[in-house]
């Protein structure tokens, strides 16, 4: 059975230099290496949630430049679906990271055409109702966010939300959430809790179905109904791991609209996301679905 995602959310172009070391203030250093990929957290869930096997479609922005084209081709080659991809006038959302040698980043984030999806287009709320699952985060204004959470709640689509950047959220927004995927740091910024189980407890109150991402450590689950899943991460050797958070909310998206049931889910999530960090970029290291069911074979 497949299923229907939609994202509605952020689309970057990040520029991405590889440094020995970071300049500090006032510095200029010589990098290695320079590489543009398509990114955001929407962009990057859509590009997991559609190579995961789900039919996946975009709603958000792009500018009117090489960035926007280069995001919607992307798109298209991953078989996500762009009627709903608007390209605005003036620039696309940039990030531009510096990765030094350590590992360690620093990133700039430009919003620009990100910053117009603050509410639903004509359009919108027939793709988000002809839809299983809406994937949200906290990328583009928030006032956009809660339009298509309420959109996703009236026509009773599974709404999913990474609370990501970590801001306090509004109840009107949190009660159109189903299921909230924050990572260990989001989950405390939300609660108050640094103790996962703490911090779950607390969001279950928000919230009817809760998964806490723990990196390395694997992540947790619950319900409102007392049902708790704790799924190890797989051991691996991880390079590079950007967006694994966001690859992880694209698979388990996918196999919950597949009607697997949640600790299947949760270890396709968990194996997807594994997959992604073994190797470098970050849209370009999301592993299809038969990628994933090989490894957990
Ligand atoms: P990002 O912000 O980079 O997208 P995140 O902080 O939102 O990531 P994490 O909690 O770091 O998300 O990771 C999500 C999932 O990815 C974890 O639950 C785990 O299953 C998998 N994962 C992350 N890091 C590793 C790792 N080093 N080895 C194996 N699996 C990992």
């Amino acid at each position: 059975m497949t299923t229907n995602v939609v994202v509605f959310g952020s689309c970057n172009m990040d520029l991405v230099a590889y440094v020995p070391v970071a300049p500090s203030r006032g510095e200029t250093v010589t990098g290695r290496e320079f590489r543009t990929v398509p990114g955001g957290k929407g962009a990057n869930q859509a590009i997991a949630a559609a190579k995961a096997g789900a039919d996946t479609r975009m709603i958000g922005a792009i500018g009117a430049d090489e960035f926007g084209a280069e995001i919607r081709r992307v798109f298209q080659e991953s078989t996500v679906d762009t009627q709903g991809l608007r390209t605005v006038p003036g620039r696309s959302g940039t990030a531009h990271i510096v990765v030094d040698d350590s590992g360690d980043n620093s990133i700039i984030v430009v919003p620009a055409a990100n910053g117009t999806v603050d509410a639903l287009a004509d359009g919108d709320e027939e793709i988000i109702a002809s839809s299983d699952s809406l994937l949200l985060q906290l990328e583009i204004p928030q006032p956009g966010v809660a339009a298509a959470a309420a959109a996703g709640k009236r026509n009773g689509v599974r709404v999913v939300l990474t609370p990501a950047p970590a801001v306090p959220l509004p109840d009107e927004l949190l009660r159109d959430v189903d299921l909230l995927v924050p990572n260990e740091h989001e989950a405390a910024v939300l609660t108050g809790h640094d103790d996962p189980e703490r911090a779950l407890a607390a969001l279950l109150e928000l919230v009817p179905e809760v998964v806490i991402t723990l990196g390395a450590r694997g992540c947790v689950y619950g319900d409102r109904d007392g049902v708790r899943h704790q799924v190890p991460a797989f051991p691996v050797q991880a390079v590079d791991t950007t967006a694994a958070g966001d690859t992880f909310v694209g698979v388990l998206s996918a196999a919950l609209g597949e009607g697997e049931e949640v600790p299947e889910a949760l270890r396709r999530a968990a194996a997807g996301s594994a997959l992604s960090v073994q190797r470098n970029g970050a849209t370009s290291a999301m592993p299809t679905r038969d990628e994933i069911v090989r490894f957990l074979a």
